[in-house]
């Protein structure tokens, strides 16, 4: 069922929660492959299944994609019933930012200021306002985020510890194409020379994984590894390569406990990020 307005989802999901496990999936739509395995993995595991379309104005800022961003709501509702979602919410923009809308949450210190922080400054506030709406007008047992989006996925789980939100963050794996680019609606702005040389993201990751593997704990040497391998790519301009406790987002000088290898490499005007993790 396709539901647009707050009050139409609490009540359809209200007259069912009794004995019920709710599971999330919040995305952007223009749904792939990734957004699949969210769904495949909440159906799995929950009674019901709500996934929610909505394009988050306000994690854009004003020289960002929002207006450009893809949208495809009839293929993607498409999709949502072939993979058994209960219910789609697709809310316009002013029913969740109606009027006057002023509340924000900002969540302190290094976990937003660093990696796409630093040059996306106002995104994960926005983040965290729509996360935070829809856990409250959903009120899921579970929602499902990917890997992909490391340091969106930390700031979600520190999020629901710090405000005690009573809701399981399940972590899902990153899908690939198969030479290795991650899946994103916006891999659909490259063109076919950009999209050729962005294996280039999980190549490096790869290579590093093996450094690592094979006993090179350095985060120095390892990013400056991947930093030259990226830089070979005379398309690629590279916003960030860091790796970071997986927990608190700090930067790690050796990698002693588990880390992300996060980066984001930028292919003419289009923005892609892409991670991997390092257990030691
Ligand atoms: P988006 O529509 O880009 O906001 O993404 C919605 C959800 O899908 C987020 O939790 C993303 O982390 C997740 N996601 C996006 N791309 C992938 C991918 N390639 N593999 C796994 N999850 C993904």
């Amino acid at each position: 069922m396709l539901i647009t307005k707050i009050e139409a989802i609490k009540k359809e999901v209200a007259s069912k929660r009794a004995n019920t496990t709710i599971g999330l999936v919040p995305t952007m739509g223009y749904l792939h492959d990734g957004h699949i395995s969210l769904i495949k993995r909440a159906r799995q595991e929950n009674d019901i299944v709500v996934l929610s379309i909505f394009v988050n104005p306000t994690q854009f800022s004003p020289s960002e994609d929002f207006e450009q961003y893809p949208r495809d709501m009839d293929r993607d509702i498409r999709i949502a019933y072939e993979n058994e979602v209960d219910y789609i919410f697709a809310p316009a923009v002013s029913e969740i930012y109606p009027p006057n809308y002023s509340t924000f949450i900002s969540i302190e210190g290094p976990m937003t200021q660093g990696l796409c922080g630093v040059s996306r400054p106002t995104h994960f506030r926005g983040v965290a306002a729509i996360v935070a709406k829809l856990f409250n007008i959903i009120r899921p047992s579970s929602a499902y985020f990917g890997q992909k989006d490391a340091q969106q996925l930390s700031i979600i789980k520190k999020l629901v510890k710090d405000l005690n939100f009573d809701i399981n963050i399940v972590a899902c794996p990153t899908i690939r194409e198969a030479d290795g680019l991650a899946l994103s609606s916006r891999n659909v702005y490259l063109t076919e020379q950009e999209r050729k040389q962005a294996t280039v993201l999980f190549q490096s990751l790869k290579d590093t994984e093996a450094m690592f593997v094979n006993g090179n704990k350095d985060a120095v040497k390892l990013k400056h590894h991947i930093v030259n391998q990226i830089s070979t790519k005379e398309l690629a301009k590279i916003d960030y390569v860091e790796i970071v406790d997986i927990e608190t987002l700090e930067k790690m000088n050796v990698v002693e406990k588990t880390a992300i290898v996060a980066m984001a490499v930028r292919f003419g005007s289009t923005r892609l990020i892409d991670n991997i993790i390092l257990k030691p």
